[in-house]
C-alpha cells in the first residue's frame, strides 16, 4: 500500500477493524518516509483463510468444528451457550481481521485456549491438557471423540 502523501511503498499497518457484516476491513497505516497517517477500507476477497494443519495439510475454515471443540471442551460444565457464541464469534473477528489467506491451526487453538480461560477453568485445562499434545485442532477433536465412545 503506497503513502497518498509521499508515495513511499513502505507503510505499516497500526490498526485493523472487521465491519460488522464480514465485508471489510478498515486499516489505520503509517508511512515509514513521511510518518503521517491514513485509512483505508479494503472489501475485495475478506473470507476465512485456509487452515494448515501441522501435518501440512490445507483445509476450510469450519465454524462448526470449532464450535465442537469448545462443547466438548466444556461438556456438562455450567457455561450458557450464548457466552460460547459470543466467545466464536470473537475468535472469528479476529480471525479475519488478520486478513490472511491462510492460518496455522495451532494459532487458532490458542485463541479457543485465551476464550476457554475466560470462560471455564475445567474446560481450559480439558483442551490445553489434550491439545498441548496434539497441537492440532483437528487432531485433538478426533483424540477426544475416541475417548468419549462408550
Ligand atoms: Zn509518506
Amino acid at each position: 500500500m503506497k503513502c497518498p502523501f509521499c508515495g513511499a511503498a513502505d507503510t505499516q499497518v497500526i490498526d485493523s477493524r472487521v465491519n460488522e457484516e464480514g465485508n471489510s476491513v478498515r486499516r489505520r497505516r503509517k508511512c515509514a518516509t513521511c510518518q503521517k497517517r491514513f485509512t483505508t477500507f479494503e472489501t475485495a476477497e475478506l473470507r476465512m483463510p485456509q487452515v494448515v494443519k501441522t501435518n501440512g495439510h490445507r483445509t476450510e475454515f469450519d465454524r462448526e468444528k470449532l464450535r465442537v471443540s469448545f462443547l466438548r471442551a466444556l461438556h456438562k460444565r455450567p457455561v450458557p451457550t450464548t457466552l460460547v457464541d459470543e466467545a466464536i464469534e470473537r475468535i472469528l473477528q479476529k480471525v479475519l481481521s488478520l486478513a490472511e489467506r491462510e492460518i496455522p491451526s495451532r494459532q487458532i487453538g490458542e485463541m479457543v485456549m485465551t476464550e476457554l480461560h475466560k470462560l471455564d477453568k475445567v474446560g481450559y485445562i480439558r483442551f490445553a491438557s489434550v491439545y498441548r499434545s496434539f497441537q492440532d485442532v483437528d487432531d485433538f477433536r478426533e483424540a477426544i471423540q475416541e475417548v468419549q465412545q462408550p
